[in-house]
């Protein structure tokens, strides 16, 4: 018989799929920093890491607009356990580069698969296994792995594509429309006018990066945001190196000194939101002069810090609006036209190119159909067990980081409380961990995510519906309170009712 001729073609024989102790969704700042925690604190843990993208980065890969930078300092950005050593604001290329270093001197480049997009998850109770079903975005085969925990470090916004609002007519506009988040690398910008739509972070950095080439940029915004000017130098640290201190103390000592200035700017905040509104908005006028209209294009009317604050280092972005290449409008969008966008105050504003940096898509746990024995699981019906993991659902754990604070920090701290986790439950014999409400818990309020009293950007308002809930008790939320959760999570008690192991 000719085995040739009868032998099924290769591509229809489903391959075994490979298994791991851990699957690590996404090879940004968070899963690279959870895979260096767990070969060095559980050493001899299997894992992978799937990355839809064709290299490590996330946000700091996606993201190529002009300018493109931290707007949190990297000492606190950065990993607790890699020295930051150049300035505090980082450009994406020298954020890409600290991570490479991280993976090259941890060897986890081999752990790592590049263009897997991950499309499914299922755990079954019977086998107390995720099947991982993933898109080799290359050739479109599909590869199926299997392990025991899911370790979900996808981010929290889509990364093929940012938000853009609808507005009247804007197919009628004959310049060219971009998001910042797909910038294309045709784009030409020179003697062009631009407007770039939004006063975030986004808006922050690209108009100074882009105006000495444009004709002019506008920014247009509906309503004004709070930005934090200063140095881009630490002094502290700039001592410390002069007197040859070890790279490991300075970042040490930078943190520390970093965050309890933090923690006390927070406290402000809250304490006197009128004297540090004046005082962030003081730091403006104090580059633009006291003729400029800060009052209308400078004077958010929210509390410092119920948005992020961006940090715009040594006042570029002033200093771009000083020197005339760039204006602030604040006013509303009525429509699109051909030549640019009219405004509701009946003023129009003349364009080439529009850039809407308008903000993200939120993503909850990575666009990824999950599953628990074949029942389709929307995470909007489960609690979250502080902002890790969530009831109901079997190993498995979320980096969501700060938004206040840099989000690293809450990176090196589940990766502590994941790890003690899966090292409790091997000491156990344990194969599941769900999270569950206590008998305590179940007349618990049940609210939303974030509360929007508290911090309400536009990303997280327009899908807040989408995400799992929150509960009035320190278990059953996600604080965004650094201060009390490097305390609070290495004393978690893995013992709690509200971890039911089998
Ligand atoms: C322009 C910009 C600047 C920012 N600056 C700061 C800052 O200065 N300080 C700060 O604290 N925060 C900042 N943030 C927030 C920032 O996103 C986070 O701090 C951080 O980079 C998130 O890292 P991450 O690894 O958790 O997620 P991401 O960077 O989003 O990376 C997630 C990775 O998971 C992959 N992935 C997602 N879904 C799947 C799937 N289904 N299958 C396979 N792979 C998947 C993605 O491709 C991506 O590579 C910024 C955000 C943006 C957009």
């Amino acid at each position: 018989m000719n085995v040739l001729a009868t032998a099924r073609p290769a591509a229809s024989v489903p391959k075994p799929a490979d298994h791991f102790d851990v699957l690590i969704v996404g090879a940004g700042i968070s899963g690279v920093g959870s895979a260096y925690h767990l070969t060095t604190q559980l050493p001899g843990t299997s894992f992978v890491i799937l990355e839809s993208q064709e290299s490590f980065g996330g946000t700091w890969l996606t993201h190529r607009y002009p300018g493109i930078r931290s707007d949190s300092d990297l000492h606190t950005f950065g990993y607790r356990f890699k020295p930051w050593v150049g300035p505090p604001i980082a450009t994406s290329e020298e954020i890409k580069s600290y991570m490479g270093e991280v993976i090259a001197e941890n060897d986890l480049a081999r752990h790592i698969r590049y263009k897997h997009r991950i499309e499914r998850a299922s755990w079954s109770n019977a086998t107390n296994l995720w099947t991982i079903e993933a898109v080799r975005t290359d050739s479109d085969e599909h590869a199926t792995f299997t392990a025991n925990f899911l370790w979900m470090c996808q981010g929290y916004y889509r990364h093929s594509e940012g938000y853009t609002p609808e507005w009247k007519d804007m197919d009628s506009f004959k310049g060219r429309i971009v998001h910042p988040q797909l910038w294309p690398e045709d784009i030409a910008l020179k003697d062009k006018k631009v407007v770039v739509i939004g006063s975030g972070a986004t808006a922050a950095t690209l108009i100074p990066a882009i105006a000495d080439e444009c004709a002019h940029v506008t920014m247009l915004q509906r309503s004004p945001t709070f930005f934090r000017v200063g140095r881009n130098a630490i002094e502290l640290a700039e001592t410390l190196r002069q007197l040859q201190v070890k790279e490991e103390w300075i970042h040490e000592i930078v943190r520390r000194k970093i965050l309890f200035e933090q923690d006390a700017f927070t406290r402000r905040c809250l304490a006197e939101p009128e004297q540090v509104k004046k005082e962030l908005i003081g730091q403006i006028t104090a580059v633009l002069g006291p003729d400029y209209d800060v009052e209308t294009h400078f004077t958010p009317q929210y509390r410092p810090w119920r948005q992020r604050i961006a940090f715009v280092p040594d006042a570029d972005l002033f200093e771009g609006i000083k020197s005339g290449k760039a204006s602030v409008v604040t006013d509303e969008i009525d429509r699109f036209t051909q030549s640019g966008i009219l405004l509701k105050s009946g003023k129009e504003l003349e364009a080439d190119i529009i850039v809407t940096a308008t903000g993200f898509n939120l993503c909850v746990l990575g666009d990824i159909a999950f599953s628990i024995d074949g029942k389709p699981l929307d995470f909007a019906d489960t609690v979250t067990y502080r902002g890790m993991m969530f009831t109901g659902v079997p190993n498995m754990a979320w980096v969501f980081g700060y938004f206040r604070a840099s989000w690293t920090l809450r990176t090196d701290l589940v990766a502590d409380f994941v790890i003690r986790l899966l090292a409790h439950m091997k000491r156990k014999g344990a194969k599941k961990v769900t999270p569950a409400l206590r008998p305590e818990d179940h007349n618990m309020p049940q609210m939303s995510w974030i509360d929007p009293e508290n911090f309400n950007p536009g990303y997280m308002m327009r899908n807040m519906h989408l995400l799992p809930r929150r509960g009035d008790k320190p278990e059953w939320q996600h604080s965004q309170d650094y201060w009390a959760e490097k305390d609070q999570i290495p004393a978690i008690d893995l013992d709690d009712a509200a971890f039911v192991y089998d």
